[in-house]
């Protein structure tokens, strides 16, 4: 952001300002503050609260994944910030004292605004996006472990760099929290890789990649799962609104089938406990 007096100090007078302004070559952001015009519109709507982009915004705009898939801006604002500035204005409001000289605040900080702002699992799901593309170093995981409240540090410790949508991170804490474990990403005979494996024998399935829709990979999973029900495997497969809106659903189909040992192989059983 640039302000009014950097310009007088270049030898930049108002009307020249203004004229930028009127041909679109400069943004004003509000009384005395400027910015490029190329600022992507969530970083400008923070800036005119004189704050800056913050917790699931920030994880957004570098394409982690984010629950809930709603739009709304979120900021971190300074004491002296501007509550509700703009016409309209949707934006959840962080007051929380950062430091921040950049137009974001950090990946850590946004997590553990995340965490404050949507709950546990939107926190593990972006923390898991977050690992598996590399954008949260050691350190980084470090200093999120040092700095989150004690009670949620056992997610800090769960997470992997291997979940590969934020469906599968919040199967995997969710069914974690009901002291179900699963094998993620197991290769079945004949059918290839699935997502989970909950005990020998019940195959999960998360559909909610992109390409995951339509007629033909309607089919490829009636095949898989009945390839898969042919190797004595049982499938149960669910979509994102399953598992984001209607997840106690979810829960019950899956302690059914656990309830009644339907996971187990009762082959595997017997080599078990001989
Ligand atoms: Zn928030
Ligand atoms: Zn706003």
């Amino acid at each position: 952001m640039i302000r009014a007096g950097e310009f007088a100090a270049h030898g930049v007078d108002a009307r020249s300002v203004r004229r930028a302004v009127a041909a679109g070559r400069l943004l004003r952001i509000r009384s005395g503050h400027y910015a490029d015009p190329d600022l992507p519109a969530p970083v400008r709507i923070a800036l005119r609260h004189g704050g800056v982009l913050a917790c699931v915004s920030v994880a957004r705009s570098r394409g982690l994944w984010v629950l809930p898939l709603d739009q709304i801006v979120h900021v971190s604002l300074p004491p002296n910030g501007h509550s509700h500035p703009h016409d309209d204005c949707t934006c959840v409001q962080h007051w929380n004292a950062l430091q921040f000289t950049s137009t974001e605040v950090s990946l850590v900080d946004s997590l553990l605004q995340i965490r404050g702002c949507h709950g546990e699992d939107a926190f593990f799901a972006t923390l898991e996006s977050a690992l598996h593309e590399g954008m949260l170093s050691a350190d980084g995981r470090s200093e999120l472990r040092e700095r989150i409240t004690e009670s949620a540090r056992w997610l800090v410790d769960l997470a992997r760099t291997d979940s590969e949508s934020g469906l599968e991170s919040l199967l995997r804490v969710r069914l974690y929290r009901l002291g179900i474990s699963l094998h993620t990403q197991v290769e079945v005979p004949g059918v290839g890789r699935v997502d989970f494996v909950l005990g020998d024998r019940l195959i999960l399935e998360v559909d909610g990649r992109p390409g995951h829709e339509g007629i033909e990979s309607r089919h490829k999973d009636l095949m898989r799962d009945a390839v898969a029900a042919s190797h004595g495997f049982d499938t149960l497969r669910f979509d994102y609104d399953m598992v984001v809106m209607d997840w106690p659903i979810v829960e019950e189909a899956i302690l059914a089938k656990v309830a009644r040992g339907l996971h187990l192989d009762p082959w595997a059983e017997r080599l078990r406990s001989a």
